[in-house]
C-alpha cells in the first residue's frame, strides 16, 4: 500500500532523511517513533508531497506520489495533481488546524464539496455519520473553538475521513492534548485500526503502540534504525539507541 524506497532529504545543508525505506501494507497500522528532530514529520510530509524528495521515490497504492515517470527520468506532478493525490491521503496534525471560521459540519464539507465536486446534500448526509463515528452528532452546528481539545481532535478526524483517504497520517495526534483528553482520541484511532484503515501514527504513546501497531518503525538520526512487531521492538529492542530512547519514554 505505501512504499517508500531510500528517501533523501536535506534542508539546506541539514540531512534530515538519510535513506529511509518503509513499507506497509493495506490495512496495517504502523507507529514511528523516536527522538525529537529524528525526522519523523518530515517523513509523513515527502509521503504527502509536502515536502518534495531529494532521492528515492513513495508509491501509495501504486501511484508514484509527486511524479510522474517518462521513460526513466521522472517530473514533478503539476500542482493540480499534487492536490488530486493529497485528498486520498488524510493528514490529522498535532493542532487539529481546523477552520475556525466554518462549523464543525461545514469543516467537514468544505473539501468534498469542493475537492471531490461532492453534493452538498450527499456531503452532509456523509458528515453527519462521520460526526456520529467519532462521538460528535450534536455538536454539528458548533464552532472549533467552543469545543475541547479532544473534540476538536476528533473533527479533525473525522475531516480526514470525509475525503474517503485510502491512507491516514497521523503527526503526534494527542501531544497537543491534555492528559484526561488523550484517551478520547486515541480510543477514535483504535477504531479506525479495527476496521481496517491503513494508517501511518507518529506519536509517543507507547502503550497505545503496543495495542494497536502491528509495526512499530523507531527512527533516529533520518534513518530506520529497527522496525518490527511492537513486542519485538518495544520489549526486545536489538539497538542500543532504541533501548536508550525507549529508557525515556516508557
Ligand atoms: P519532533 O519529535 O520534535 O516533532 P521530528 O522527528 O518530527 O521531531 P522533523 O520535524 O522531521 O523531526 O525535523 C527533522 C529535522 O529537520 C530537525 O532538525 C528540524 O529542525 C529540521 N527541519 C524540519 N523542517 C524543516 C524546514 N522546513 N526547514 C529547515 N529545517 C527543517
Ligand atoms: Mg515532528
Amino acid at each position: 500500500m505505501v512504499d517508500v524506497r531510500s528517501v533523501h532529504k536535506s534542508f539546506g545543508s541539514l540531512p534530515v532523511l538519510k535513506g529511509v525505506d518503509l513499507h506497509v501494507g493495506r490495512g496495517e497500522v504502523t507507529v514511528v517513533i523516536g527522538p525529537s528532530g529524528s525526522g519523523k514529520s518530515t517523513l509523513l510530509r515527502t509521503i504527502n508531497h509536502l515536502e518534495k524528495v531529494d532521492a528515492g521515490r513513495i508509491t501509495v497504492d501504486g501511484s508514484l506520489i509527486g511524479y510522474r515517470r517518462s521513460g526513466d527520468k521522472l517530473h514533478e506532478l503539476p500542482e493540480r495533481e499534487v492536490l488530486k493525490q493529497r485528498t486520498r491521503i488524510g493528514f490529522v496534525f498535532q493542532n487539529f488546524n481546523l477552520f475556525p471560521h466554518l462549523t464543525v459540519l461545514e469543516n467537514l464539507v468544505e473539501a468534498p464539496v469542493s475537492a471531490l465536486k461532492r453534493p452538498r446534500r450527499a456531503a452532509e448526509r456523509a458528515a453527519r455519520e462521520l460526526l456520529e463515528r467519532v462521538g460528535l452528532a450534536d455538536k454539528a452546528g458548533t464552532y472549533p473553538r467552543q469545543l475541547s481539545g479532544g473534540q476538536q481532535q476528533r473533527v479533525a478526524i473525522a475531516r480526514a475521513l470525509a475525503l474517503e483517504p485510502r491512507l491516514l497520517l497521523f503527526d503526534e495526534p494527542t501531544s497537543a492534548l491534555d492528559p484526561e483528553l488523550v484517551g478520547e482520541v486515541l480510543d477514535v484511532i483504535k477504531d479506525l485500526a479495527r476496521q481496517g484503515t491503513t494508517m501511518i501514527v507518529v506519536t509517543h504513546e507507547i502503550g497505545f503502540a503496543r495495542e494497536v501497531a502491528d509495526t512499530v518503525v523507531f527512527m533516529d538520526d533520518g534513518r530506520v534504525v529497527e522496525q518490527g512487531a511492537p513486542a519485538d521492538v518495544l520489549d526486545r529492542p536489538r539497538h542500543d539507541r532504541t533501548r536508550a530512547f525507549l529508557s525515556k519514554v516508557l
